[in-house]
Parts: structure tokens; sequence; C-alpha cells
């Protein structure tokens, strides 16, 4: 919208009728008008051109033919940063009118409040106009006629054109501020830092900034290009910085932002001191230097794969054209006023909303980069967490293993392998509530070596342990049944459990056991021995009698009592049966 608006003033321009100029130059500043106005060396400037005459230190003398007409008019000189104008209106050799402005002058010094330079013409009769111009900047003459509604008719759309622009750059800088006060992104701060040095530096080409924002400051006016100028260039490069992530995507090439930053800050600092003359080439040299090499960067990473590189790649590269447009302009190598002020307008307007757009596009693949790495990080955590887990389930299971281990040696004996008294003590009541919830009979069996003392003694301990150990695997072999267990009582007394059985399975086995040992050749260091052995056998049968452990290892003790007195090498039996009667039954 603002572009088309720019578009159609362009055609406007080229429609207006402009003077024929003469002008002069005065390197030593010493002519007066009434020479001029006499005689002089004047030459003609090609007409209908724009003129850049570029930087100088001469006085510049201008003069024009202003034919009469039957209507008021006003010149203006389209040039805002012309440092002192002379307008002197002549005729027959006589001074009718003179004005002085330039940018200089305070703004409410001038005779028509305007971003350029305008005064009406004395009267509408034929005369001639004498201008003496002097500059720092670059000195350049569009100078017009016009009548005065014709001039209002095409100000409205430069000044809608302009507003529009300025509007855009104020939002944007706003928004951005916005963005970075909700993102705490500096990406945003820095870019709103960038859209308002822009800003200042059109307001400041364009006469707008001492029109409506510094007109108390010629001072800021005179210096406003060299300033801003290098500020922008400032925030470009840390804009570049920032949004391409030079630091860690091309430390090379970071190392020259910086430098560039550094420069740009000392420019800045010198353009409050030094005068704008003295500055403006150095600060149009490293503008345009400055453009290639932001647009460098932007290329390399563009190359890299970083895609909202070629975004900013162009945006800087609309930028770029019309900075070197300036730059040719104001060295008087390129002479369009228009195409100079409007093209650094249009291209900054494209150049900050692509930029803008590069930073939602950057902050939105921030977001996801972010969004990829937690969940890496998760998926991590998580293999951590099973790994963890394994090694945990890992040491519980030798855990597990070592403590079934420990519970299996602590029902141990710890000689014979047999379990041991301890786990008689807690097995017999579990054996005996068994008995009694299923109804079926159960067998203890105690059994005691005969005469076991006098092996002892006569060949030594360790032949007992030795027969004893043997004994144990003898036990174990005879009594294979499922279910039935073997204690080490006492020293050679051994208690067998056996669920499920009766008087008479119990005789048999106790018989058959009696029977075995009595045959078995233990083989010990002393020699070839046997043994015999006596064994008491009581059997519980539920229905009769609820029997404690002890009442019931009582009787097996004692019918292995009655074994031993009847000779030994025998059995003997009780049956639990009278609750009154302790002891039973014999059998
Ligand atoms: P009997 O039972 O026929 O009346 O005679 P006995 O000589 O076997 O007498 P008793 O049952 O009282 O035997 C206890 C002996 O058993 C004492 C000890 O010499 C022996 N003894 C007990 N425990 C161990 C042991 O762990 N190792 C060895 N070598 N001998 C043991
Ligand atoms: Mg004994
Ligand atoms: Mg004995």
């Amino acid at each position: 919208m603002a572009c088309g608006l720019l578009l159609w003033s362009a055609y406007s321009f080229a429609t207006k009728l402009e003077p024929t100029i003469y002008y002069q130059t005065d390197p030593a500043h010493q002519l007066q008008l009434t020479d001029l106005i006499e005689q002089g060396e004047w030459q003609r400037l090609p007409l209908g051109s724009e003129v850049s005459f570029g930087y100088t230190t001469d006085t510049y003398w201008f003069k024009s033919r202003i034919p009469a007409a039957n209507e008021d008019r006003i010149l203006s000189l389209g040039y805002p940063l012309l440092d002192s104008v002379g307008i002197f209106f002549v005729r027959n050799g006589e001074v009718i009118e003179t004005y002085h402005v330039g940018d200089k002058q305070p703004f409410d010094e001038r005779p028509v409040e305007h971003k350029n330079f305008i005064v009406p013409l004395p009267d509408r009769q034929a005369a001639e106009v004498y201008l003496q111009v002097r500059t720092e900047s670059s000195m350049r003459f569009p100078l017009e006629i016009w009548q005065p509604l014709a001039f209002m008719q095409e100000q409205q759309y430069l000044v809608a054109a302009t507003a529009m622009y300025f509007g855009l750059l104020y939002c944007m800088a706003i928004y951005n501020l916005f963005s970075f006060g909700v993102t705490r992104d500096p990406a945003f701060l820095k870019y709103s830092a960038y859209i308002v040095s822009i800003g200042l530096l059109v307001a400041g080409l364009d006469g707008t900034g001492y029109q409506y924002v510094w007109s108390e400051w010629p001072w800021l006016q005179d210096r406003i290009v060299t300033m801003i100028g290098s500020l922008v260039f400032l925030f470009a490069s840390m804009v570049a910085a920032q949004v391409l992530q030079t630091k860690t995507r091309s430390p090379g090439l970071h190392k020259g932002l910086v430098t560039l930053q550094f420069i740009y800050g000392v420019i800045f600092i010198l353009s409050m001191i030094l005068s704008y003359a003295v500055l403006i080439p150095f600060v149009l040299t490293l503008a345009v230097f400055g453009c290639f090499y932001l647009m460098l960067t932007g290329a390399v990473l563009w190359r890299r794969g970083l895609t909202y590189a070629r975004i900013y790649t162009l945006a800087l590269g609309s930028l770029l054209f019309a900075v070197i447009c300036n730059a040719l302009g104001y060295l008087g190598l390129f002479e369009s006023v228009f195409v100079q002020r409007y093209a650094i307008m249009i291209a900054s307007a494209i150049e900050i909303m692509l930029l803008s757009l590069v930073l939602a596009i950057r902050f939105n693949e921030d977001r996801r980069e972010r969004l990829v790495a937690e969940q890496q990080l998760n998926t991590q955590l998580e293999a951590m967490v099973g790994q963890r887990t394994a090694e945990l389930e890992a040491v519980m299971g030798k855990l597990r293993e070592a403590n079934s281990e420990l519970e299996q040696k602590s029902n141990e004996d710890r000689l014979t392998g047999l379990f041991n008294r301890g786990f008689l003590d807690e097995e017999l009541p579990l054996e005996i509530r068994r008995a009694q919830r299923n109804k079926q009979s159960m067998a203890v069996l105690m059994m005691d070596i005969d005469h076991f003392k006098p092996i002892n003694d006569e060949y030594g301990h360790l032949v007992g342990d030795e027969i004893l150990i043997q004994l144990s695997d003898l036990l174990k072999d005879t009594c294979k049944r499922a279910g039935d267990r073997i204690f080490r009582y006492g020293g050679e007394e051994f208690v067998i459990l056996m669920p499920v059985t009766d008087e008479a399975g119990a005789q048999e086995i106790a018989e058959r056991l009696t029977m075995t040992i009595r045959e078995h050749v233990f083989s010990t260091d002393h020699g070839m021995m046997q043994i015999t052995a006596s064994i008491g056998i009581a059997v519980y049968h539920p229905s009769v009698y609820e029997v404690s452990e002890s009442e019931l290892l009582a009787v097996a003790d004692d019918a292995l009592y009655r074994a031993k007195h009847a000779g030994r090498d025998t059995v003997r039996a009780a049956r639990v049966a009278n609750p009154n009667s302790k002891y039973t039954e014999s059998f």
C-alpha cells in the first residue's frame, strides 16, 4: 500500500515542470549576489535531471528564470539536508525578496513548516531567483516550482505513504519489544532497536524527523545520518549474530560481526564529536561493506542448510540495494533523490517485514529443537532408568539367592548337611497342623546310634564324624519318599519326619533302616567298621488327639528308650492315643 502511494508520487514527480537552472561554484566563498546579477560564469544544468555534486565544501550558486503566471506559486527545494540556503528573488537587477533556510536553522524559523525547503514566490510576475547553497552533506539541488494546490495534492500521497511507513516501523518496534517482554529472547530486543534506528535514519534523511521529532535540535539534524547510520549497522550486525546464531554455527564469521559492531560503535561515538563532512565517507563505505558482509554471512549459513538464512539474505539484499543507491547518490554518482529516499523506505519496509518473518521462524525452530532435545533427554532418561532397574533387579536376584542360601545354611547341619534341630523346631508344628488339617496320620522316627561313645573313645572324634557323615548319606538313600525329611537332632541322634504315614508304614521303614545300618560297612581311616542303631517311633492320628510337637517328640524318645532297653538294634513304636494318659499305646 505504502509502496503503491510512493509509486504514484513518482509518477506525479515525473509530470511536474522543472525550471532551467544555471549554476556556478564559489570555492573561495567570495562571490557577492550583486556581482553575479551583473555577470558570472554560469553553466547550465541538464534539463529534467536531479543534480548531485557529491560532497563538496564549495559554495554553489544557482540561478533560474521564473516566468510570469496568472496564479500564485511556491518554490520547493526537495533535499532537506542542505545546511544553508540563501534565496534571492531579483527583478530588473533589484532584490525584491530574500529568504534564508537550511537545516542549521531551527525548524520553526522556516517560512513554510515543511520537511523540505519551501518558499512562496513574491508575486505572479516574471523574476529571477538566485540561490546560494552551502552544505557539508552531499550537494544536491532538486528545485521545483509548484502551483500551491497541485503541491498540496501531491503532498497528500507522500505524507500518507511516509506516515504508513513510519506507522509500520512503529508497530513492528513495539510488537518486537512486547515479544521480548514475553519471551525474554534478546533477538526481539535487538531487532526492535534495529527497527527504531532504521526509522530514525530514514526520518533524518527525509526531513520528517527534523520536522516532527527534533525540531529544536539543529545539532542533531546536522549529524543524524552519521550517528544513526552507524547505529543501524551496529544493530543490524547484532541482529544477524543473534538470528543466525553465528557464535555456534560459524565462529569465523561471528568474529567479523563482532569487529563490525566494534567499528560501528566507535563511529557512533566519533559522530558526536567529529563533523558530518569528516565522517560521512567512512560511514557510507562501511555501510556498503557492512551490507555485503551481512549478506555474505546469510549466504554462507544458507548454504550450510539453515533454512531461514535464505529469507534473511533476501531481506538484506533489498536493503543493500537501497544503501548502495544512496551511497552512490550522496557521492554524486547517481542522481535521483526520489529513488534514493524512497528506495530506502521501500527496501527497509520489505526488509523489516521479512526479518520479522525470519525471527518468527527462528523462534519456532528453536522451540522445535528444544522439544526434540527434551524428547531425546527423556528417552535417554528412560533408557537410564531401564538400565538401573535391570541392574537393581540383577542385584536383587543375587540378594535373593544369597538369602535363600543363607536360609538353607541356617537350616542345615554343618557336619552332615542334613536339616538341623532348629529347622525341626520350625517344621514339626507345621507338619502336625497339616496332618490335622488333612486328617492324615504322620510318624516321627527318633534314631540313636548304639554304643557310639566307645567308637569315639577308641578311634577319636574324627572317625566318629566320618561315620556320622556316611550314615547321613545312608539315611538319605534309604528315606527317599517325597515329603520325608531327615534332621540331625543331637550328637548321634536323628529325627525323620514322615507325613501321611501310619504305624505299619513307619514300622517298615524303621526296620529297613536298622537293617541297612546293621549291614552297612563304614570305611574310616581306621579301617572298616559297622554299627547298629535303635529307633523309636511316634505315630500321630489327628482324629484322636491334638498333640503338641514336644509331646510327639517325647513319645518318640520314650519309644527309643524302650528300644535301647530291649537290647538295641531294634525298633519300638507308640501311638498318640489317649489325652489323659500322656503316653499312649505301644505296638
Ligand atoms: P547307647 O546310645 O547305645 O546307650 O550308647 P552310646 O555310647 O551311643 O551313648 P550315647 O547315646 O549317650 O552317646 C553319646 C556319644 O555320642 C557321646 C559322644 O562320644 C558321641 N557323640 C555325640 N555327638 C557326636 C559328634 O558330633 N561326633 C562324634 N564323633 N561323636 C559324637
Ligand atoms: Mg545318644
Ligand atoms: Mg547312642
